[in-house]
């Protein structure tokens, strides 16, 4: 042992280890094999797998693959106890939460050493942040259990919710996902990641501890294929995913066309911008947070460190000091910064990233002073230097302790290159200038911005991605509202519209109305009349064949012109809300003043009186005028040194392709919300009577809306949704009609995981008044949440 006075002269740690006899206790009294939790018993292990612990690569246990059967044995058990626990009161059901958080802190000693030993991280992690967030999250949650009326007036529980999650935040992430779902009112199927279940199975016996009803929690533990048979599962109403990129995409597929609730939590490539007026110290220090904790196996680590060129040097140079310093080493010991990588697969993953980022001209950096434990999946940290954007470490998620270093030279050129990823999980800011902090945050595509802080996270504030890295959020309101849907959704019809059907071609009106026979309506792309680039045309029938008019034929190209046009014209979405609603009232004026016009034309399309759509119309543009500078955020107050700014912003640019019926209202009652939260759109108006969108644009011109935000492509309704769907450019997509193209937009819209919303074949009877609130605003947004250093 080191003398007092030895120690002083190289202050070295002595070791620190935190004893694992209680969680070893633990798994021995069950055997070391588990079968999963259904019905609120234990079944019988089937085919087993094993989990290791990461730094010795002993067995800690064997666990049950979950084949299908056990699958539909879960969906059963959840469904019969749905009934019951969303019929409890709020209050009740809360009790039960707040059970289970005290049961967690009880015993979160055993909770804390039995994570670290199945995962790897550092005990220092899992005591001080892991367990106490899972705490917190559930008593967080029993308060929304118990005000869930009075919040979310008419709103229902989802059902049985399917979750899936994976092995970096092994607790943490189940407490994020079944939390909600209980507040609300759900039943839960959850399988935890292969490598790292242990605690699942913990905490499912503090289920049974507590009373839970049996049922309301179910877990099942397997591999991918488990989750594959919850994801396929017909009785599973809603899946809640975090994982990777890859996996998401393909849920969004499986789930395409099946009306399943879907939140997908995925991949990142966060950037943390360092600019020179930073205290750099503090970044420094947040730096080891942002990458080296939890060995930046995280899907929010700050991996993209984007600093300054004139303090890159010195920046750098620092930055090595500290990381020498670091400590990697068995995650049970208390002195420890950096544990075990969670498998060998992961680490042998890594290192062939870094072996391609080095082949294509990076410079790794590793403390050369630094030993590693002999044996078990330890990594050190590395920074990576002298790399283009085009690197594999620049573009690639990592999901290890590896930093890539870039420099920068003005804040435009800061946010061009933290937006240049297919990502937008996270970013953070350093600077002193709150003035330069708070310009760059709203820059930043990704969900949640972090100002001179990093990896900060609460239940009161939600969480989750822009862009691929996926939709949803989890904690707060808006995680809350991920797992309620309306009331009335339930009640939906198919949709039967007498507009939607074909109707045979006949002999050109007498009346030809306002389209003379030689006139085809143009299209409207970037605030000028457009012709198809088919040159082709289709004719407007009336309701008994007639032609009235003709529409272009709009393809592929006119969809690509649209969407150049409306991103082009995205400064739409920092225009202020006052002067988005001053256009839409302005809109809703000057189609008032042509009512009659619009009333005949719906008439000539439909055979219906059209004076009640129109008034109707111009009532929902003054509705959603009203609401652009209403439907805002919030700030939110975590337990530390620090606010959320919960900002509510725009998708970006949003195709909509309208209903069949309704020609008028079914296009302004979705373009409405879209435009007053900030979007720009590209439109399609219903196939069959779209001469009253194409008369739109005269009004559109004479109200003050700038060139691109609303673009008008008239064709084929499935055809145009499918270009839509498939071009990454466009971030969300509104697809109003059949069930069939309803399930190939979702399908198609994996590519770059746009938000859709579809009505699925239902009818959604757009002029009910509940469509003027925020139904549609919510779908229209993502909320980003801006934590700023607040207070003592
Ligand atoms: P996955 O996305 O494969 O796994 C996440 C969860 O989904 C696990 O429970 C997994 O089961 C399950 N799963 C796997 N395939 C399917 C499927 N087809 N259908 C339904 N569920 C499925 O992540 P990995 O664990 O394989 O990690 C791979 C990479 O993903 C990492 O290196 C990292 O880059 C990224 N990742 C990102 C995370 C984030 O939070 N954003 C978290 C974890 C990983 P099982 O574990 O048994 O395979």
């Amino acid at each position: 042992m080191n003398k007092i006075a030895q120690i002083f002269e190289t202050l070295e740690y002595g070791p620190a280890p935190e004893a694992a006899d209680q969680a070893i206790a633990w798994l021995d009294q069950h055997e070391r094999r588990f079968g999963h939790f259904i019905n609120g018993e234990w079944t019988e292990p089937g085919t087993t797998f094993t989990t290791d612990n990461p730094v010795t690569g002993e067995k800690l246990a064997d666990l049950t693959e979950g084949t299908p059967a056990d699958i539909d044995l879960a969906v059963n058990a959840a469904r019969a106890a749905f009934g019951p626990w969303s019929a409890l009161s709020g209050y009740e059901r809360g009790k039960y939460l707040y059970a289970i958080a005290r049961a967690i802190q009880k015993h979160s000693r055993l909770f804390s050493v039995l994570e670290t030993l199945d995962n790897g991280k550092p005990i220092r992690e899992s005591r001080d942040i892991d367990i106490p967030l899972v705490a917190r999250h559930f008593y967080h949650h029993a308060g929304w259990a118990q005000h869930l009326q009075r919040e979310f007036p008419d709103h229902v529980p989802y059902g049985i919710c399917g979750q899936i999650i994976p092995w970096n935040f092994p607790l943490l992430m189940l407490a994020w996902k079944i939390a909600p779902a209980l507040a609300a009112g759900n039943t839960v199927i959850l399988k935890p990641a292969e490598f790292t279940s242990l605690t699942a199975l913990l905490f499912a016996e503090i289920c049974q501890r507590i009373g839970l009803p049996k049922g309301v929690v179910n877990i099942v533990t397997g591999q991918g294929e488990t989750g594959q048979a919850i994801v396929a599962h017909p009785g599973v109403d809603k899946i809640a995913f975090t994982g990777s990129t890859e996996v998401g995409k393909a849920i969004r597929i499986a789930t395409a066309g099946t009306g399943k609730g879907l939140s997908l939590e995925l991949g990142g490539k966060s950037p943390y911008i360092v600019f020179e007026d930073a205290d750099i110290d503090s970044a420094i220090e947040g730096i080891v947070d942002a990458i080296w904790f939890n060995q930046g196996q995280v899907c929010c680590a700050g991996s993209r460190l984007l600093v300054q060129e004139s303090i890159e040097e010195r920046f750098i140079t620092k930055l090595k000091k500290r990381m020498a310093t670091l400590r990697v080493g068995d995650p049970l010991d208390k002195s420890v910064d950096i544990g075990a990588m969670v498998a060998s697969v992961q680490v042998e993953r890594i290192r062939d990233l870094m072996a391609r980022g080095a082949a294509e001209g990076a410079v790794v950096y590793e403390p050369d002073n630094m030993t590693l434990p002999g044996a078990g999946c330890f990594l050190k940290p590395a920074l990576i230097t002298n790399v283009s954007p085009a690197n594999t470490l620049v573009a690639e998620e990592i999901f290890g302790p590896v930093l890539v270093a870039m420099s920068f030279r003005t804040p435009e050129e800061a946010v061009a290159l933290a937006n240049n990823t297919k990502y937008g999980l996270a970013a953070t800011i350093w600077s002193e200038n709150i003035n330069l902090a708070l310009d760059i945050a709203p820059k930043i595509k990704a969900g949640v911005v972090w100002v001179n802080g990093t990896n900060n996270f609460d239940a009161a504030v939600g969480f989750g991605g822009y862009k691929e890295s996926g939709f949803g959020r989890e904690g707060g309101r808006e995680g809350m509202s991920a797992y309620l849907k309306p009331k009335w959704e339930k009640d939906l019809q198919p949709s039967s519209s007498s507009h939607g059907e074909p109707v045979e071609p006949r002999e050109r009106a007498a009346d030809p109305l306002d389209t003379p026979l030689d006139q085809t309506a143009k299209m409207y792309i970037g605030g000028k009349q457009a012709r198809p680039d088919s040159g082709y045309s289709r004719p407007v029938l009336s309701p008994t064949g007639e032609t009235i008019g003709e529409v272009g034929e709009g393809n592929r190209k006119d969809i690509r012109n649209a969407v150049e046009a409306a991103r082009a014209a995205l400064g739409w979405s920092t225009t202020s809300a006052h002067s988005r609603a001053q256009i839409l009232y302005f809109l809703a004026e000057n189609l008032d003043y042509r009512r009659d016009e619009f009333a005949r034309r719906i008439k000539a399309q439909t055979g219906e009186d059209g004076t009640e759509e129109v008034a109707l119309s111009v009532e929902r543009l003054f509705a959603f005028a009203g609401w652009a500078d209403k439907y805002d955020g919030a700030v939110h107050n975590p337990p530390l040194r620090a606010i959320a700014a919960a900002m509510v912003e725009p998708l970006g640019v949003l195709g909509i392709v309208a209903p069949p019926s309704r020609p008028l209202l079914g296009s302004i009652a979705l373009l409405a919300p879209a435009l007053a939260m900030g979007n720009t759109v590209v439109l399609v108006p219903s196939a069959q009577s779209p001469l009253s969108i194409t008369d739109l644009y005269q009004v559109i011109e004479t109200s003050d809306v700038p060139s691109g935000v609303v673009n008008i492509v008239t064709g084929d309704s499935a055809t145009l949704a499918k270009t839509l769907a498939e071009h990454d450019g466009v971030d969300g997509l509104w697809f109003a009609g059949d069930a069939q193209t309803s399930a190939m937009v979702e399908k198609a819209s994996a590519g770059n995981l746009k938000q859709t919303w579809t009505s699925r074949g239902l009818h959604y009877d757009l002029t009910d008044r509940r469509f003027e609130g925020d139904y549609f605003l919510a779908k229209a947004t993502q909320v980003k949440n801006v934590w700023i250093p607040y207070g003592a």
